[in-house]
């Protein structure tokens, strides 16, 4: 028997993929199963997306490229942070990665010693907690209530900070609640930062496009411009233009962090594939018409599931500010019916007997709410809905 090494048994695979590999299964199977757990927007890559990078094969743009991103694609996102986000970095502040979930991988490998702490608001995206404990690192979560519409507050902040914390990670849009922080909100917690200088913040933008209303989007550093010299603002191109596949993330922050995250990557995967790189800067670079169109379907669809949530018996869901997740509380249900004792056997009971794979609010650290992807038609939202009423009601 190969013994495993205490790093690696320390984690879990993502459940969200496991929800999803499930489902598959199901319907491998030959059962009628609706997914609706999955992380991904529905549409395909826009058409001058997928062109920019045919052209780079035809072009034979196939090898290497420096570890860190192409020159050209690192000026499209230094464009994008000035433009959009109102923030200068120069091209040694940016790393480009496989994705968003390797800069955050990058990031902890390269700034955690053991036992550092990372504070970490829950519900939280999945791969934070186990991404730091991979870099043996220790999670320190601090837990919401519905009620505060699940955002940490200064003084919820303030009490989880020891002097082991290290860094302190904030996703907004979140990622499974949907909920944003206002202006205002992260000027509190940029208050009480201004206070512990030892402490980084990473800012986790990736849904900064997937947003209901008109406001401006902020994160830490428009609410608190002090913080910029300990601040790392992750992003990516995977949600907004609907490139999971394509495995780019890009990060921004000071140019030492930045260069220890580089290292690391140069002893992982070296360069993020070429072809990605030229798709990615494309999509930066020619405008968020494509984007527009998608968010109108997402807020379309997040009223109808709020709404037909709400009108089920012992459901709660709050609206949400952006992202395709809505993450409404079963808790009464589970509460009321014999037939599961929690959110994981609640989620069990739907997929087996609604036919709807959902992923249960365990996994985000926030049990008796469920997430729910509205990544799909409206069509299949319906078809969803109304079967998780009837298997609750039956
Ligand atoms: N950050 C958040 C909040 C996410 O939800 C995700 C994907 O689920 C990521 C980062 C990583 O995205 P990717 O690695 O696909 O670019």
């Amino acid at each position: 028997d190969v013994q495993l090494s205490d790093r690696v048994n320390s984690i879990k695979p993502s459940p969200t993929l496991a929800v999803t590999n499930r489902a598959a299964e199901l319907r491998a199977a030959g059962k009628d199963i609706i997914g609706l757990g999955a992380g991904e927007p529905d549409f395909d890559t826009p058409e001058h997306i997928k062109d920019a990078a045919i052209e780079a094969l035809h072009n034979g743009f196939t090898k290497y490229t420096a570890v860190d991103g192409t020159p050209s694609l690192k000026n499209a996102i230094i464009n994008k942070f000035k433009n959009d986000n109102g923030l200068n970095y120069e091209a040694n502040q940016i790393l480009v990665s496989c994705g968003g979930k390797q800069s955050f991988f990058n990031l902890s490998l390269a700034l955690l010693n053991d036992g550092d702490e990372v504070i970490i608001p829950a519900p939280y995206w999945v791969s934070y907690p186990d991404m730091v404990l991979v870099a043996n690192g220790k999670p320190v979560v601090i837990t919401t209530t519905q009620a505060q519409r699940f955002k940490i507050t200064a003084a919820q902040l303030e009490e989880a900070i020891t002097h082991r914390t290290r860094l302190v990670v904030l996703n907004s849009p979140s990622n499974p609640t949907g909920v944003a922080y206002t202006l205002e909100e992260l000027k509190e917690l940029g208050e009480v930062l201004k206070r512990f200088p030892n402490i980084l913040v990473a800012t986790d933008d990736m849904y900064e496009h997937i947003r209901f209303n008109d406001l401006p989007f902020c994160n830490i550093l428009n609410a608190c411009p002090e913080l910029y010299d300990r601040t790392i603002v992750l992003n990516g191109v995977s949600k907004a233009y609907s490139m999971t596949g394509w495995r780019i993330g890009y990060a921004a922050g000071p140019a030492k962090l930045i260069g220890a995250m580089k290292k690391v990557q140069s002893q992982s995967t070296s360069n993020p594939s070429s072809i990605s790189q030229v798709a990615s800067q494309a999509a930066l670079e020619g405008g968020n018409a494509c984007v527009d169109t998608m968010v109108v379907a997402f807020r379309e669809r997040h009223e109808y599931v709020v709404s037909a949530l709400n009108e089920i018996e012992g459901v709660e869901c709050i609206p949400a500010d952006g992202t395709f997740y809505a993450f409404p509380s079963f808790q009464q249900i589970i509460d009321n019916d014999d037939r599961f004792n929690n959110d994981i056997e609640l989620a069990e009971f739907l997929l087996n007997d609604a036919g709807v794979a959902l992923v249960p609010g365990s996994a985000f650290g926030a049990p008796g709410n469920m997430r729910l992807s509205f990544a799909t038609s409206m069509s299949i939202l319906e078809d969803a809905i109304g079967r998780i009423k009837a298997a609750l009601k039956a």
